[in-house]
């Protein structure tokens, strides 16, 4: 076993924390206050390949290996939660599905664009009545009419559409099949029929735009059908265990950020007569944050690295998120306490990385599927070992 990154990961990490210093950090409160993500710090992103992070090289991306990835969205999270959604959303969601499932004419027609930010990616599965019951809950469908799909129905909760150029939808195409009766088709924005509703008006993530969808007879071509017709809700599960590394790391780097701004306040604010880092309650905060980070990030990393060697990840993704996700609240939580009535003020950042975080135990599979999840496959394993 080997606890270290190697020689490129440790340069990678680096290069992209520099990054976020300059470029990220010192603009987070002010996206969040304006609501919109910082353009001038997105379009430097493909220089250092966060746009497109396992996108293949020969489409321009980084080809980047998972646990580099989970690196550079762990390093975007703790500097901007809202970028660090809008990037995991963007790579894992968006260029992810395409790098699978499309074709070679789909690949050239789409990566380029997204690796150059020249627009944002974004996947559609959630609606208005659907989110962690997709198989029983999704409505929109999509009818063969001659050479088009018409698809109809609505989506709520869409990462990233307001600076997208093509949305992969998830819909159902024979309604009589269940789970093999759902497909992913790739849907232009500027599409007739196709309306973006008013942005969500959230806790957090404020920078990080989401909005509901609708579509009344919109019409594409066949071929931007993703991958085979009836495979959509395996190409749905798949893409959330990858999400789920995603999510895990920007869970962390909410952590981190919560525990860097509590240590540098207790080391400055005083009580009782020293920093409030020398009393021991502060300190055991301080502990169980820097212990539970360490813990988390561990598991993130395996996940990927499971991942990298073509074995099952399932399980281990959706561990590494919940684990993460319940991480960064709890170190979240004790930052503002250690802030004292500074910690509830939006002076300070801690008021907004305990917002930001809050949807970590939510999106991409909540605490209570992801424990379904986990329950369900280490049942697997029991029963392989010792049928009943
Ligand atoms: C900021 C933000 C960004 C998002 N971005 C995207 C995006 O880009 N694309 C996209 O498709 N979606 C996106 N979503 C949607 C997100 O993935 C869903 O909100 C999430 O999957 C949960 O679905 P839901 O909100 O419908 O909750 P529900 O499924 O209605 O769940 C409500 C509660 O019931 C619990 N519950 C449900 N079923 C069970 C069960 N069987 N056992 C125990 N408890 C259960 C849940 O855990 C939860 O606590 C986003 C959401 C937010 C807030």
């Amino acid at each position: 076993m080997d606890f270290e990154l190697n020689e490129e990961q440790r340069m990678y990490q680096r290069v992209v924390r520099d990054f976020c210093e300059a470029e990220l950090k010192p603009y987070a409160a002010e996206v969040d206050e304006v609501g919109d993500l910082r353009w001038d710090a997105i379009r430097k992103m493909p220089a250092l390949g966060l746009t497109g992070l396992q996108v293949p090289e020969e489409y321009g991306g980084a080809g980047l290996d998972t646990i580099s990835a989970a690196i550079a969205i762990e390093e975007v999270g703790r500097a901007c939660g809202s970028t660090g959604l809008s990037l995991a959303a963007h790579n894992g969601l968006g260029c992810g599905p395409l790098v699978y499932w499309g074709t070679a004419e789909q690949k050239a027609a789409y990566l380029p664009a997204l690796v150059n930010a020249e627009a944002l990616g974004s996947l559609a599965l959630t609606e208005p009545q659907a989110g962690s019951d997709l198989a029983g809950g999704v409505q929109t469908s999509a009818r063969r009419d001659g050479d088009s799909w018409i698809i109809s129905g609505s989506k709520a909760w869409i990462t990233n559409v307001k600076y997208a150029a093509t949305i992969t939808v998830l819909v159902r195409t024979d309604s009589d099949k269940g789970t093999s009766g759902f497909s992913m088709i790739i849907v232009p924005t500027n599409a007739e029929g196709l309306t973006v509703q008013s942005p969500e008006k959230k806790m957090g993530l404020r920078a990080s735009p989401t909005h509901m969808l609708s579509f009344d007879q919109v019409r594409v071509p066949l071929e931007n059908l993703l991958g085979e017709e009836g495979k959509g809700f395996y190409q749905t599960m798949e893409t959330l265990d990858n999400g789920r590394i995603s999510i895990g790391a920007l869970s962390i780097g909410l952590a981190q950020a919560a525990l860097d701004e509590s240590l540098r306040y207790a080391r400055q604010r005083e009580a009782f007569g020293k920093p409030i880092a020398q009393h021991q309650a502060i300190q055991w905060m301080i502990a169980n944050a820097a212990m539970e980070i360490e813990a988390a990030r561990l598991m993130v990393y395996k996940a990927a690295w499971l991942k990298d060697q073509g074995k099952n990840f399932t399980k281990i993704a959706a561990m590494a998120k919940l684990l993460a996700s319940e991480v960064a609240e709890k170190a979240a939580h004790s930052a503002i306490q250690i802030h004292g009535s500074y910690g509830y003020s939006s002076e300070y950042p801690v008021e907004r990385i305990y917002r930001d975080q809050r949807l970590m135990t939510i999106g991409e599979g909540t605490s209570e599927i992801l424990r379904l999840v986990i329950a369900r496959n280490v049942l697997k394993e029991i029963e392989h070992l010792t049928p009943a």
